[in-house]
């Protein structure tokens, strides 16, 4: 059955806007920090819960659009099982490629409340070895709790991005995780603190690659990386 925005409680239509207008301007981060080229990438964020009576809903990029053109009215709103719902904005737009995936996560993911792809470069580059990227630096321990984990090669196209996401990412401080021969997805409480992460490993993909071009970086212990870790994640959750 297909389910109509206009058609849903007043608080839902409310929270949908306001889902649109956050994900809509989050994806302009994107290009400004350089993990994307021409329509590739995508943010998604799922949309706050208003009403037990609607199913859970996500706001993700519609597939194939410029970045310049990405408005509010032109993201796309999806049940959790990937169904597009009439918005009458976007009703001519299909959702984003990752859709599956993105919808995956919320659904096995309670505490998800954002998620980002991309293919930013040293990430990929990362994935395409399959090899982690190891905790050398001290703002890895703060933002990632440790290593930079890969997930499994997986097909485009069904569950399997998704679950490999979840399976890599559940119980492990990191909210990121590298696809093999793929490249990075990220997760938050929110859609801007996934983007945060996609921004955050890109950087230190970058970071340990180069170190790694004239010698072999240090390992940071395992105590200190955990209180870096605790002492980042309280001061931010504080604030
Ligand atoms: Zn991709």
């Amino acid at each position: 059955m297909t389910l109509v925005l206009a058609d849903l409680p007043a608080a839902t239509q409310e929270a949908v806007a306001a889902t649109r207008e956050r994900v809509a301007a989050l994806h302009a981060e994107l290009p400004r920090n350089q993990l994307v080229v021409w329509t590739a990438g995508n943010v998604s964020e799922r949309v706050p819960a208003t009403d037990p009576e609607v199913p859970a809903l996500l706001v993700i990029k519609p597939s194939g659009v410029s970045y310049d053109e990405l408005t509010a009215e032109n993201m796309v709103v999806c049940t959790l099982d990937g169904k597009k719902i009439v918005d009458g904005t976007s009703d001519a737009l299909t959702p984003s490629s990752d859709t599956a995936a993105h919808a995956y996560v919320y659904a096995h993911m309670d505490e998800v409340g954002g998620v980002v792809h991309t293919h930013s470069t040293y990430a990929t580059a990362w994935a395409a070895r399959g090899e982690e990227i190891p905790c050398v630096l001290t703002m890895m321990a703060d933002e990632f709790g440790g290593p930079v984990p890969i997930g499994p090669f997986a097909i485009i196209g069904d569950d399997s991005i998704g679950h490999g996401i979840v399976e890599t990412l559940r119980g492990h401080r990191s909210p990121a995780v590298l696809m093999q021969n793929h490249g990075p997805f990220t997760i938050g409480k929110d859609a801007r603190a996934a983007v945060k992460a996609a921004v955050m490993v890109e950087e230190v993909a970058r970071t340990v690659h180069i170190s790694r071009q004239l010698g072999e970086p240090l390992p940071i212990a395992q105590q200190h990386i955990d209180s870096l870790y605790d002492r980042y994640q309280n001061v931010y959750g504080q604030r």
